[in-house]
């Protein structure tokens, strides 16, 4: 009888014991690094990388590097670091695809609750991975680095402003930093948004309109101490197609009339209005228009605007029978 007593009272115990830790679970997290021909760069990374590991004892860690077909050392080192430490794995590519390419490619293979990004060319400090944590926990989906104070070459820390500024007013996230290499996911953020082109640059714009959190916080960044940059001064103009492309696929892709729509009844609006006007001074004025050349502005217009409408709606037509249900982002499912 006593003993039947104790077991009772000692089984809810076990049970509440065994549910706090399935809740404290150890969290596990990816780092994804995109690695092109930065054979100096990654052994002190790898020891950096530990260093932190050692700091976040509450967390499980793996490391991706992607070889992005490096033609250096780089193969080499990374099967050292592999052979030393289990934890840092990696994909070798056959040839140099991108950044971009890297990205979703590690993204496919990492397996964290979280999943980090991080340049190789120790120019992010990985001593930011705890604060990117913390700022997720804060109830965000993607947390990206802003790197307030940089280390670049003025050139390139002047055009970029200029990049930031126009992406945040036409995308209409409040962030000042869109290409920071050093970034926080979710796992569902990383696994369903496509990253292809050079459309790393936009990763926060995608998962903003797929419905998920973005936030920000300002990381430490430091100037590229080996090897070269890879991106020469063609990846302004680069940007700038990605960002229609992406404002294009994203915002329009379901409803392409509603972009050409408008921009073609505008332009067929103004050529009308132009035009409108001329008759009316001809009809009760008796202004010739032979000599009013305005008049083959307003039916270029006019023109223009009818043919922007009709690529409009071809674009519908496409997108019709383009529809797939994948599209959709599910957050819950019960079925
Ligand atoms: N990278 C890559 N594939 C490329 C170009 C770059 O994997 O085709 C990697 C590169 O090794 C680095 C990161 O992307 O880890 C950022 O590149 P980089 O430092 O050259 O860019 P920047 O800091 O000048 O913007
Ligand atoms: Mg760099």
């Amino acid at each position: 009888m006593n003993e039947k007593n104790q077991n009772r009272k000692i089984i809810p115990k076990l049970r509440r014991k065994i549910l706090k830790t399935s809740e404290k679970r150890q969290r596990k997290i990816s780092i994804v690094i995109p690695a092109y021909n930065e054979e100096d760069s990654l052994k002190p990374l790898f020891i950096e990388l530990r260093k932190v590991f050692n700091e976040m004892k509450d967390f499980e860690f793996e490391v991706i590097i992607v070889d992005d077909g490096s033609t250096d050392n780089s193969l080499k080192i990374l099967n050292e670091i592999k052979r030393e430490d289990d934890r840092f794995k990696f994909i070798s590519f056959q040839k140099n695809y991108g950044k971009s390419a890297a990205l979703s490619v590690g993204f496919k293979y990492a397996t964290g609750d979280l999943i980090v990004t991080m340049d190789a060319d120790l120019q992010d400090d990985p001593h930011e991975i705890p604060n990117l944590v913390n700022k997720i926990d804060e109830g965000f989906d993607l947390v990206s680095g802003w790197k307030k104070v940089r280390f670049d070459p003025f050139i390139k820390k002047y055009t970029s402003r200029i990049f930031n500024f126009v992406t945040s007013l036409l995308t209409g996230i409040k962030i000042h930093d869109f290409n920071c290499g050093l970034k926080i996911y979710r796992k569902d953020v990383a696994h369903s948004i496509k990253v292809y082109g050079e459309m790393h640059r936009y990763l926060p714009v995608l998962a903003h309109w797929n419905g998920f959190r973005v936030g920000e916080i300002v990381v430490k960044h430091h100037p590229r101490r080996y090897g070269k940059t890879k991106f020469g001064a063609s990846r302004f103009l680069k940007g700038f197609l990605d960002l229609i492309t992406i404002l294009f696929t994203t915002r329009y892709l379901r409803r392409p009339l509603h972009f050409f729509g408008t921009l073609g009844f505008l332009l067929f609006l103004i050529g009308f209005a132009i035009d409108f006007y001329l008759a009316i001074e001809w009809a009760f004025y008796g202004k010739y228009l032979t000599n009013r050349p305005i008049l083959w502005l307003g039916i270029l217009l006019i023109l223009l605007g009818v043919q922007t409408i009709a690529i409009g709606l071809i674009g519908e037509m496409i997108a019709h029978h383009a529809q797939r249900v994948e599209d959709y982002h599910i957050k819950v499912l019960k079925l």
